[in-house]
């Protein structure tokens, strides 16, 4: 982060401001362990934080401390609109582009207030008066702690800040597997230890909070799954109908992508969910090596996000997104 910025945000949090905090649409335990990190970390400071996240946040993260204080867009735009136009200065965390916040973009590009992005997503806009990003590292919450760290602020990172950067670090680096994890990810881990947090019980509270439906959607996806070896490439697909059929709740697909991956020999990996009520099919993609599919998805599936993982949205059917992907997958080198 440059200097100049360290020190004008230094300024600006110099005296007590209301401030907005704000995830991208759809949060995942990055987004919400960093914009409630950066929360409890401003309280600290006797700032008057408040974290806005567009829509809700699925139900393995409400253990989060702080998370009942979170106000939904979707839910209350009347007093979310009017948090975001009194507030002094806004924090947007781990998304790269206004549009990431559904609706929520609309008011938030006709504000004029100081906006500071931290961010570890590739491409960033150029919306934000302070940026803070770098998509060499794994996650936003990694970021915030290094935030805290410019601001000469490590000593107020008590164990509730340091459970809500854990639950980032680990969800984004796939705990800790993913290649963007480096011996600075893991001595920041060692020092989150060493203020308290209970790791293994926040793995359990992350990862061991399964439905019996879950597992049986889990177990519908993975027989869906398509193996094409000569591409390198695996998919699934679920329809709106499965998901019913197995009482979806939101978080339920997270991670299913993944499995794909682990199939020996397969460097491409991407599942497809239909979503009835908006009329889009959900893309999420992995990769294992150098194909990137921030690129592929923004090329084609109106996304983005990392090189080894992004994720997309198809307007079509389910039958002709397939088509699509099943096409494209035959001109690309993986
Ligand atoms: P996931 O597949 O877990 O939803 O997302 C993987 C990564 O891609 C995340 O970093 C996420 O922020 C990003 N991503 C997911 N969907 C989109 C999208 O529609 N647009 C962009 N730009 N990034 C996305
Ligand atoms: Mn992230």
């Amino acid at each position: 982060m440059k200097k100049e910025d360290i020190f004008a945000i230094q300024q600006l949090l110099a005296t007590p401001k209301k401030v907005a905090i704000i995830p991208h649409r759809s949060p995942d335990g990055d987004a919400m362990g960093s914009t409630l990190a950066l929360y409890h970390f401003l309280l600290k400071l006797n700032q008057q934080p408040i974290v806005i996240s567009p829509n809700n946040f699925p139900n393995f993260l409400a253990w989060l401390p702080g998370s009942e204080t979170v106000l939904i867009y979707e839910n209350d735009k009347e007093n979310c609109t009017k948090t975001l136009q009194e507030s002094e200065i806004i924090f947007t965390l781990d998304f790269n582009a206004l549009h990431r916040t559904g609706e929520m973009e609309h008011v938030l590009k006709n504000l004029t207030v100081p906006m500071v992005m931290i961010d570890h997503h590739q491409k960033p806009d150029t919306f934000a008066t302070y940026t803070y990003s770098d998509s060499l590292y794994g996650s936003t919450c990694e970021m915030i702690y290094n935030f805290i760290s410019f601001l000469d602020k490590k000593e107020l990172i008590d164990k509730t800040i340091a459970t809500c950067i854990y639950t980032g670090i680990t969800t984004d680096s796939g705990s800790f597997r993913f290649p963007s994890t480096t011996s600075a990810t893991h001595k920041i881990v060692a020092d989150l230890i060493d203020i308290g947090i209970e790791n293994s019980e926040i793995h359990n509270l992350l990862f061991d909070n399964n439905s019996y439906n879950r597992l049986q959607l889990l177990g519908r996806a993975l027989q869906n799954m398509k193996v094409v070896p000569e591409f390198k490439t695996s998919y699934i697909t679920l329809s709106q109908k499965e998901l019913d059929e197995f009482h979806y709740e939101k978080g339920d697909t997270e991670g299913i992508v993944n499995y794909g991956l682990t199939i020996k020999g397969i460097h491409l990996a991407a599942i497809f969910i239909e979503h009835k009520e908006e009329n889009i099919i959900k893309i999420s993609f992995r990769s294992q090596g150098s194909f990137d599919v921030n690129q592929f998805a923004r090329d084609n599936f109106n996304g983005g996000g990392h090189i080894n993982a992004a994720g997309g949205k198809s307007y079509e059917s389910m039958h002709e997104t397939i088509k699509k992907f099943e096409n494209l997958i035959v001109k690309i080198t993986i």
